[in-house]
């Protein structure tokens, strides 16, 4: 059976057609600048050449024809009809507080879709065209909605409710839902398995180190905490973003810059982070190049990133009264080896001890702390696309 994978963004949509046999990708790709000129389908498929096509795409529509199209072309396609598609699993942003389980998409679903634009201004909407899109290509082949939001939606109310007025969570459903969700539920049980867990002693706690950073805790693979919140603004210190700040700060700056609250979101969402301390870029290797030429603001940024995600260990902990295990994902997660070190540098507290040889790894599953290290630590590459289609196979099977 083949699944395909759709995460579409604002301008963008990523898709991966898995088959479920083998779990392998069969064919990946990208559309770009979808709405905006110079719109680009990239295709892969593995032992062929790329194929690139560019071709306006003026919407998402337009974009799920064209992969409909390019994984049944004659040359560069896996299929020969688009009825061998079982199912399309689509990451969507946002369920708000009505739905944490990966379900079929069916109008109530689409409806919550809708009802959570607020909540996630530029994922749900093109979420939702990206399923509409799929619906109109293919007549009968069911969707699946896979929330981003459902791993951190089984925290305790302790740990997702805002100190804030009651009614604003009775009204507006304000609290904390966490994000990351497909890539902290593959990881941490991927940390059990990969790790030999006993029941027990699955107490995980996953950094999900990228351009987005997030935390969670988790015990048995039910989420004790996740460090984003109402949305993906709240927690680690990231590319582009704050993370924890005072929110006196964005009065602060409104007051003295003579911005909107939206515009200091924006900033707080796009231009901060290890960006707006570096002033450098919000890329991490960019940082780690800068830093090593001396740059001082480059270094501080390198520094409150892992310090915020010190912290945040230290606190998840503290939450489930112990760790037993550690895992490093995502770009700087998977691959920056330092910067694992450093972290876990200052862990020594808790007993853990990391193999400098094993702690070269990049990019697959490794134990990367010595035997007598009393937590696990591990890197342990997220794979959102293969969780997502995992679930939409159990669902449709
Ligand atoms: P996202 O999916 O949130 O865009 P990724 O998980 O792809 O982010 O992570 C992107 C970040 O990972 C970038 O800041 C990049 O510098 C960092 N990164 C990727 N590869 C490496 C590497 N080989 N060494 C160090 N950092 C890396």
């Amino acid at each position: 059976m083949k699944i395909l994978v759709l995460n579409c963004g604002s301008s963008s949509l990523k898709y991966q057609f898995i088959d479920m046999d083998t779990e392998e990708v069969v064919a990946k790709g990208l559309c770009e600048r979808i709405g905006i000129e110079g719109s680009r389908l990239v295709h892969k498929v593995p032992g062929k050449p790329d194929y690139e096509e560019n071709t306006p795409m003026p919407d998402h529509q337009k974009a799920v024809e064209l992969v409909m199209a390019a994984l049944t072309d004659a040359e560069h396609g896996v299929i020969s009809d688009v009825k061998e598609i079982a199912a399309v699993g689509h990451r969507v942003l946002h369920g708000g507080a009505t739905y944490s389980d990966s379900i079929i998409v069916d109008e109530d679903v689409k409806r919550v879709i809708r009802e959570c634009f607020d909540l996630g201004p530029l994922h749900n909407p093109a979420n939702l065209m990206g399923i509409e899109a799929c619906e109109a290509a293919m007549p009968g082949t069911p969707n699946v909605a896979v929330w981003d939001t459902g791993f951190g939606m089984a925290m305790d109310p302790k740990a997702y409710m805002y100190a804030i007025p009651y009614e604003y969570y009775e009204k507006y459903q304000i609290r904390r839902y966490g994000f990351h969700g497909t890539s902290h539920k593959f990881v941490s049980g991927e940390t059990i398995r990969f790790g030999n867990l006993p029941e027990g002693h699955r107490k995980v706690i996953v950094c999900h180190l990228g351009n987005g950073a997030s935390i969670s805790a988790s015990i048995n693979g039910k989420c004790v905490d996740t460090s984003m919140g109402l949305t993906p603004l709240e927690g680690l210190i990231m590319g582009t973003r704050s993370g924890d700040v005072d929110p006196a700060v964005v009065q602060f700056i409104a007051n003295h810059e003579n911005l909107t609250v939206d515009e200091v979101l924006n900033i707080l969402n796009k231009k901060s982070g290890v960006l707006g301390i570096s002033g450098v870029s919000s890329d991490f290797r960019d940082l780690d190049a800068a830093e090593e030429q001396g740059n001082e603001r480059a270094k501080l940024a390198n520094e409150a990133f892992r310090y915020r995600v010190v912290k945040y260990i230290g606190a998840y902990v503290a939450a489930m009264d112990g760790v037993d295990a550690i895992a490093f994902t995502a770009g700087v997660g998977e691959n920056n080896g330092e910067a694992r070190k450093l972290i876990c540098d200052s862990l020594s507290y808790l007993g853990i001890k990391i193999d400098d040889e094993a702690n070269k790894t990049r990019g697959k599953n490794m134990l990367i702390s010595t035997p007598d290290s009393k937590v696990k630590v591990f890197v342990i590459p997220t794979n959102e696309e293969l969780s997502i289609a995992r679930d939409t196979l159990a669902l449709v099977q």
